[in-house]
């Protein structure tokens, strides 16, 4: 209150400066977490529908500000974005990822998030390649998600990373697909293994016949185009039985496993509980 009330009085030129200062404090307070290593990553099960077996884990980034207390990505990650400290974030994170995928069964794979900002840096490829060289980790175990976008933020550059992470034989997952203005038209100008349909339309699916269609029909188009699908966000037993009714390939959501430290196998209910 306090601060709101110098602004009033001080004017625009003082708000600014008070801005610089907390970004400078934040950048400052974000190396010190970096250096203390208190970025860590949960994993979230991604489940094929048709055996229920896990086959992969989502790395979600989590921010430890105190022990057991995490702030959540959506706030840290465009403030990392913002202060230009993603590539160190990434990294970090990427190593920690790995390491936890050494423990994991060789057909299991590691699903995870790249920033727009930075799949349009060239650097990106080669170090991810170079780090899984160095972690003795096999190409076909990573998928790396992307939102559309990084796709015209620069596409030229995007086009670059892209095909150099497919041609070392990682695979490209669409996030969040649906949600943004031309889902549509990236399908048709770059290459992608699989998509994400975003939570958002499977929320409220079951109840809403127009969801309903919308879902039916990016799955069928995955499906026509040669693509996987999958549907994050399943928390009720009638979505899980309605996607795989659908043919959808792969599903995530709290009902198949929540995040976690350490990866936690999804497990195979024999009874379901319908609502
Ligand atoms: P996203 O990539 O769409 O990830 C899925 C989000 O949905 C995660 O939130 C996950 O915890 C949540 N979720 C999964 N199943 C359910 C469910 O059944 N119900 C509900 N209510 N939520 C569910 P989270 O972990 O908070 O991450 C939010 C976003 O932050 C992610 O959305 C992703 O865009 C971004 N993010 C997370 N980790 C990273 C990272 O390492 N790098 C980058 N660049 N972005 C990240
Ligand atoms: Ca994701
Ligand atoms: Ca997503
Ligand atoms: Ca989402």
């Amino acid at each position: 209150a306090k601060k709101a009330g110098r602004e009033k009085v001080m004017g625009f030129i003082p708000a600014m400066q008070d801005n610089l200062l907390a970004t400078a404090l934040f950048r400052s307070d974000f190396k010190k977490a970096l250096a203390s290593k208190a970025f860590t990553v949960h994993y979230q099960p991604l489940v094929d529908l048709r055996t229920s077996k896990t086959v992969g884990f989502e790395a979600l980034a989590r921010w430890e500000v105190s022990p057991g207390k995490f702030t959540p990505p959506s706030l840290f990650i465009p403030l990392a974005e913002d202060i230009g400290l993603i590539p160190e974030l990434t990294e970090q994170l990427f190593r920690l990822a790995c390491l936890e995928t050494l423990n994991w069964p060789a057909q299991i794979t590691l699903s995870f998030n790249i920033s727009p900002i930075l799949l349009c840096n060239k650097l990106l490829a080669p170090s991810i390649i170079s780090i899984m060289d160095e972690m003795g980790l096999a190409a076909d175990r990573l998928e790396i998600e992307i939102t559309e976008s990084a796709l015209f933020q620069d596409a030229n550059a995007a086009r670059y990373t892209l095909k150099k992470l497919r041609d070392a034989g990682i695979k490209i997952a669409l996030d969040d697909f649906g949600t943004g203005y031309s889902s549509l038209s990236q399908l048709c100008n770059f290459q992608f293994d699989k998509l994400k349909i975003d939570k958002s339309f499977i929320d409220t699916f079951r109840d809403n016949e127009k969801q309903d269609k919308i879902v039916r029909s990016i799955i069928s188009l995955a499906g026509s185009l040669g693509v996987k699908v999958t549907a994050e966000g399943i928390e009720y037993a009638n979505q899980l039985e309605l996607l795989k009714d659908l043919g959808c390939d792969i599903g995530q959501g709290y009902l198949l496993g929540r995040p976690a430290a350490k990866a936690i196998f999804h497990q195979v209910t024999s009874s379901i509980i319908y609502n």
